[in-house]
């Protein structure tokens, strides 16, 4: 039970994400959450339109999840990595290598989503460095991206209208290209790659690698691009000896309609991050997937070794319960359960297009987007959504929803429904 001292506690010394520590945006406290549900601290039921930012894709308090963390619970929390192994870390390997894009089968563990790209990062580096090509320090990527908040991460998120913009002139520096403005579905324009191109051919003796987010740009802008951008990208990295690195942190296990994103280009990088959805929103966690030949080539030269090692690389407990996440990702049936979320979002959302303040509506997958022609007042609207019973957090002029895949029909309407009503005031 949270009380009133409690919550000014919260307001006086805590920290939320991206805000003020002396004019902090309201904060609801809750209770406990079950299935799609988030339950206020008053007992109000709230319907999950978040999944707690890509991660509870199965819903909240999923007895096999639970049950994974208890088990393992009793066998040992947590063992350094460094000298030791256990069951979960090989189980959940085989699971991702089994998923993943062919020729990912080098697994890194880390703590966090930034970190995989950190760590995703350093292993570009250290390859072209293994190479003899020590020219090629710097990443490559397109405007609009979003890659964590820590620092190299920041350096490849949008410079201008992204989260990190602040810190620009202090970050190390990227070279952008213009981000693909061909639209998933649209038809395919030549124009869209030009810009990656002539960078590449301009810059590409001084490129380690490119990194994006395949098909779907997340935080940096809810953007849903072409799949011919990445097979066109991944034959530009070929031609120009560049790595491809692909952050699938959001997109990946499903969001977007396929396993990952990658998956609708038929392409594979040479690095992937994945992330957030992994152990099904119970903890944070990550993995870095390389082809054998990146790994194999950082091994085979000075000094031998990949020198990245987290305290909790490899926990157990989020090793156990990612191996149940992913188990239950392997749903066969769970592809239709996708697409019949896309279709309702489809019926339910596309007519928001007449609204007034509406600029675009656009969905993909289990993702549908709502992007006004100004920025909203966020505390005000997420007041709203709370008195409407869902939970839909909005940013910039972004209002956005991508729900547990275990979301029903009938939740999935009155979600959107709900949402669409408060926009349309
Ligand atoms: C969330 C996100 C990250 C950062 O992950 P954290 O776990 O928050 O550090 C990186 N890349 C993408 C595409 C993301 O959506």
């Amino acid at each position: 039970m949270i009380d009133k001292k409690m919550l000014e506690f919260d307001r006086e010394h805590l920290w939320h994400p991206y805000t003020s520590m002396t004019e902090p945006l309201p904060v609801y406290a809750v209770k406990s959450a079950h299935g799609v549900f988030i339950e206020l601290e008053n007992g109000q039921p709230l319907i999950d339109g978040m999944s707690s930012w890509w991660c509870a894709v199965h819903g909240y308090n999923h007895p096999v999840l639970n049950k994974a963390v208890e088990d393992q619970l009793q066998k040992m929390s947590h063992v350094m990595f460094g000298g030791l192994t256990h069951a979960p870390a090989v189980r959940l390997a085989r699971r991702l290598v089994d998923m993943a894009p062919e020729g990912l089968s080098k697994i890194f563990y880390c703590d966090s989503g930034s970190v995989a790209v950190e760590v995703a990062i350093k292993m570009a580096l250290q390859y072209k460095q293994a190479l003899g090509q020590y020219k090629r320090t710097k990443l490559a990527t397109i405007r609009g991206g979003y890659h964590g908040d820590t620092w190299h991460a920041m350096s490849v998120c949008d410079p201008v209208g992204g989260m990190h913009s602040l810190y620009a002139g202090r970050l190390p520096v990227q070279f952008f290209a213009a981000r693909p403005e061909c639209r998933f579905g649209e038809e395919w324009r030549e124009s869209d790659i030009v810009s990656m191109a002539q960078l590449l051919e301009e810059h590409s003796e001084e490129i380690a690698a490119v990194i994006l987010e395949p098909i779907v740009q997340g935080a940096g802008g809810m953007w849903f691009y072409h799949p011919e951008y990445l097979r066109q990208l991944r034959a530009l990295c070929d031609q120009y000896d560049v790595l491809l690195i692909a952050d699938e942190i959001a997109t990946g296990f499903w969001r977007t309609g396929r396993r990952f994103a990658c998956d609708w280009a038929g392409i594979a990088p040479d690095i992937m991050c994945v992330g957030k959805a992994i152990t099904g929103g119970y903890m944070s966690f990550a993995a870095v997937m390389a082809t054998d030949h990146v790994a194999r080539t950082i091994s085979e030269h000075a000094p031998g070794v990949f020198m990245h090692g987290p305290t909790f690389m490899g926990n157990p407990l989020a090793c156990a319960v990612a191996d149940s996440s992913l188990e239950l990702l392997s749903d066969p049936e769970l592809p239709n359960r996708i697409a019949a979320i896309q279709s309702i979002l489809n019926e339910e959302l596309l007519p928001a297009k007449r609204l007034v303040g509406v600029a675009d509506v656009r969905v993909l997958g289990a993702i549908g987007v709502l992007e006004m022609h100004e920025p909203v007042d966020m505390a005000a609207m997420q007041r709203r959504f709370v008195e409407e019973g869902i939970w839909v957090r909005p940013f910039g002029r972004l209002v956005y929803i991508m729900p547990p895949y275990i979301i029903t029909p009938d939740q999935l309407r009155r979600l959107c429904r709900a949402m669409l009503r408060v926009v349309a005031e």
